[in-house]
């Protein structure tokens, strides 16, 4: 297996408390319910995610998890980011939210891949197409990390409604001009598809 380790470091809450690690990162987007916990703890093969997400009042914190500490490789950071809940639509929280994550993805030195999760059952919600504006914006100055989107819960649509959500998110991409290459994956964490593909998009960071 190519992670044998997995814990839990610290949650950060503004760029002065993450971790000062020069470990490469790969931070993990996605507002509450969009399957998060699920897909990360399939392409680990445990349990990391189990509690953190879940804790109230924690929401805000990019949760930092070591991957593989001690061994000659694989060691990596995974980033558990906090998306923006429905309950939050125009305060005090968002602000903070949406402040945090601009300078996250500006200056963050050690991320290296940004992976963005969408529900595959509901398609594009507002905080999606916010996260990839900005997204696409910094990407294009920034060559630091690549952004990549994950469709989460595909088991739960099929044929022509499936296509669509899959459609709906292509828009988006090419109107906000994302670069996303072929870094879009189609995942379910019922039936464990996608984790491959996942892995196809870690592996040249955790594993250069
Ligand atoms: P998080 O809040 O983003 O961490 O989301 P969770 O991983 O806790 O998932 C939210 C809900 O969606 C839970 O009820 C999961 O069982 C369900 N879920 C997550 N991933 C999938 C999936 O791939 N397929 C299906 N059918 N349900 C999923």
């Amino acid at each position: 297996a190519l992670v044998k380790d997995v814990r839990f470091v610290t949650g950060g809450v503004s760029m002065g408390t993450l971790p000062t690690d020069p470990l490469p990162e790969v931070a993990f987007v996605g507002r509450s319910n969009v399957g998060k916990s699920s897909l990360v703890n399939m392409v680990l093969g445990r349990r990391a995610l189990a509690y953190t997400s879940k804790t109230p009042g924690k929401t805000q914190q990019y949760n930092y998890f070591l991957i593989n500490e001690g061994r000659d490789e694989g060691v990596f950071h995974l980033v558990d980011m906090p998306g923006l809940g429905y309950a939050q639509a125009d305060s005090k929280k968002r602000k903070e939210w949406v402040r945090f994550f601009g300078e996250y993805v500006r200056q963050r030195q050690q991320l290296r891949l940004f992976v963005h999760l969408i529900d595959g059952e509901i398609g594009l919600l507002d905080t999606d197409l916010e996260i990839m504006k900005l997204a696409a914006e910094v990407s294009k100055d920034e060559c630091r990390w690549q952004y990549a989107l994950i469709l989460t819960k595909v088991d739960k649509r099929k044929g022509k409604a499936k296509a669509n959500v899959y459609a709906s998110v292509m828009d988006a991409v090419e109107k906000f001009g994302c670069d996303i290459g072929d870094r879009i994956i189609q995942t379910s964490a019922r039936t464990k598809l996608g984790r491959a593909d996942a892995w196809r998009l870690l592996r040249p960071v955790v594993l250069p």
